[in-house]
């Protein structure tokens, strides 16, 4: 889970995120094309909630045991997936992702991260990406806010430091 904030910073944006203009007031188009992209290519962390765990694994049929031994390790202050040597999630497959309908936070909510989002040359970065954007249907500036807004909390909550740790699962 990238974020290049602060804390403060981050809580700072987060409650002002109505107050300003974007480049998106006028809404985005976008729609996931399965590339891959995201899920794949150079190593990185993918942030699991604890209520995630305890949903994936029963989406999977597994013991929590099982689904942290196998497919989690320990981050910050609680799990991210798995990646192979090649970074590709343990999750994803050729069929594509095979927790989508309980994938994690930081998943659903891309690509529509503040530090994606923060001005039109970023965005235009990430664009070159991700072939979903452009394409699909219209996410309002609401709808996109809140996304942003879910990913922010997401971050702040992995921040926390919890003296339950991951050992309580
Ligand atoms: S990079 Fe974009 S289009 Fe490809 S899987 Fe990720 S969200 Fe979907």
């Amino acid at each position: 889970m990238l974020c290049f904030f602060g804390n403060n910073l981050l809580r700072n944006y987060m409650n002002r995120l109505d107050d300003r203009s974007y480049f998106f007031d006028q809404g985005i188009y976008f729609e996931c094309q399965s590339c891959g992209g995201c899920c794949t290519g150079d190593p990185g962390s993918i942030y699991v909630e604890r209520d995630d765990i305890s949903r994936i694994a029963r989406y999977l049929d597994f013991p929590v045991s099982h689904l942290i031994e196998k497919y989690l390790h320990p981050h910050k202050n609680s799990y991210s997936i798995l990646e192979d040597s090649d970074g590709r999630c343990l999750f994803y497959e050729d069929a594509g992702c095979r927790i989508y309908p309980v994938r994690p936070n930081q998943c659903s909510t891309y690509p529509f991260w503040f530090e994606n989002l923060r001005s039109l040359k970023e965005w235009r970065r990430v664009s070159r990406e991700c072939p979903g954007i452009g394409s699909g249907s219209s996410y309002s500036k609401e709808q996109v806010l809140e996304m942003v807004r879910s990913n922010m909390d997401t971050i702040l909550k992995s921040r926390i430091t919890s003296n339950k740790k991951y050992q309580s699962y």
